[in-house]
């Protein structure tokens, strides 16, 4: 059965930010301190005298770590995915709220963010699965890594100026959607994987300036397959990490075309995953995940796949009807 858990993290007050109005706060569920917050409280928009609050599988507040945030939600999933079941982990939330520093993270090793400690439990693991079985079970690792901007999708691993306007084609293969010529790079070393994950990730802004729009409005996909062979068993499963494209009203700010077209496709794939979310969360037997091309190429909710949602949140005022309105998101997706 698959399963879903969603949970908030409110980033630190930035540098610029510190003599700002913190708006938002994590409370426990009984009001004592020592347990852990699973609710955030925000004001009402209208009336600062009011509050709404919204119920979380569990919140990370702005002192917790990168550390305590893997070790918590993701670490747990590595052991699931080595027994064959995809995984799926999901930052959301609007542009400038913490999605990249909590999916990449920083460059020193307190500040890395759940990709690369993902992938190096993940080595961890296929060494000691090659050492205790004595060389008979092979465990390979390959990667790819895509993003999709206004419903088209367009593999990192391509120089920018080489690539299809139109983006690459999908199809259904044996019951599987497959993205046709994407590129799926072997890396047997966490060093492998770090230096092709760091290339891709200068495409993916040269692409961005390229196609003139910003790298937060496409959804970035991290895909990681693994392949463990035994004499007479082949076992696939993925994971995929991905940082959206921001959920921000960019019709409130802007109201170029090219904008409201990007718009438009982000608001319907952001809508889509909610739904899939939501009917993996109700244990529905229909999880519409054909209705969008990114959950249809993660196939999300078959497989028994596990999803974590992290939602994305910024403490300050200037950021209270985008924080309101992915709240509302995640409420929906219960
Ligand atoms: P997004 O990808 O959602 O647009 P970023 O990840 O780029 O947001 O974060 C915006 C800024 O906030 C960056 O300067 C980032 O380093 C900082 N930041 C975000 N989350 C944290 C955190 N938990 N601790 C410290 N700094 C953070
Ligand atoms: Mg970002």
């Amino acid at each position: 059965m698959s399963s879903v858990r969603v949970v908030a993290r409110i980033r630190p007050l930035l540098k610029n930010e510190i003599d700002k109005d913190t708006i938002v706060a994590a409370e426990s569920p009984d009001g004592e301190e020592t347990s852990n917050p699973t609710i955030v409280r925000i004001p009402n928009p209208k009336n600062d005298a009011e509050s709404f609050s919204f119920q979380f599988n569990s919140v990370y507040e702005q002192e917790a770590t990168q550390q305590q945030l893997f070790e918590s939600e993701v670490s747990p999933l590595v052991k699931h995915l080595f027994n064959g079941f995809d995984v799926c982990v999901f930052a959301y939330g609007c542009t400038g709220t913490g999605k990249t520093h909590t999916m990449r993270g920083g460059k020193s090793l307190a500040d890395r963010g759940v990709i690369p400690r993902l992938l190096s439990n993940v080595y961890r693991k296929c060494r000691k699965i090659e050492k205790d079985t004595a060389g008979a079970t092979q465990v390979e690792v390959a990667m790819s890594y895509y993003e999709i901007y206004c419903d088209r999708v367009y593999d990192l691993f391509e120089a920018p100026d080489k690539r299809t306007p139109s983006g690459l084609p999908i199809r259904d293969n044996n019951g599987k959607t497959v993205v046709v010529g994407l590129t799926e790079k072997p890396c047997s070393t966490l060093k492998e994987f770090e230096h092709l994950y760091d290339q891709a990730n200068i495409n993916r802004s040269t692409s961005a300036t390229k196609l003139n729009a910003h790298s937060s409005r496409s959804h970035a996909i991290l895909c990681v397959k693994i392949t463990q062979t035994t004499e007479d068993t082949v076992r696939v499963s993925r994971v995929s990490a991905i940082d959206l494209a921001g959920s921000e009203d960019n019709r409130r700010t802007d109201n170029n075309k090219e904008r409201l077209v990007e718009s438009s496709a982000i608001n319907k794939s952001l809508f889509v995953l909610a739904q899939c979310v939501e009917a993996i969360s109700k244990k529905q037997s229909r999880i519409p995940y054909r209705e969008s091309k990114m959950t249809r190429i993660l196939s999300l909710g078959q497989n028994n796949g596990l999803t974590v949602m992290i939602l994305n949140l910024a403490p300050v005022r200037s950021y209270h009807l985008d924080t309101l309105s992915s709240l509302n998101f995640a409420n929906r997706t219960k």
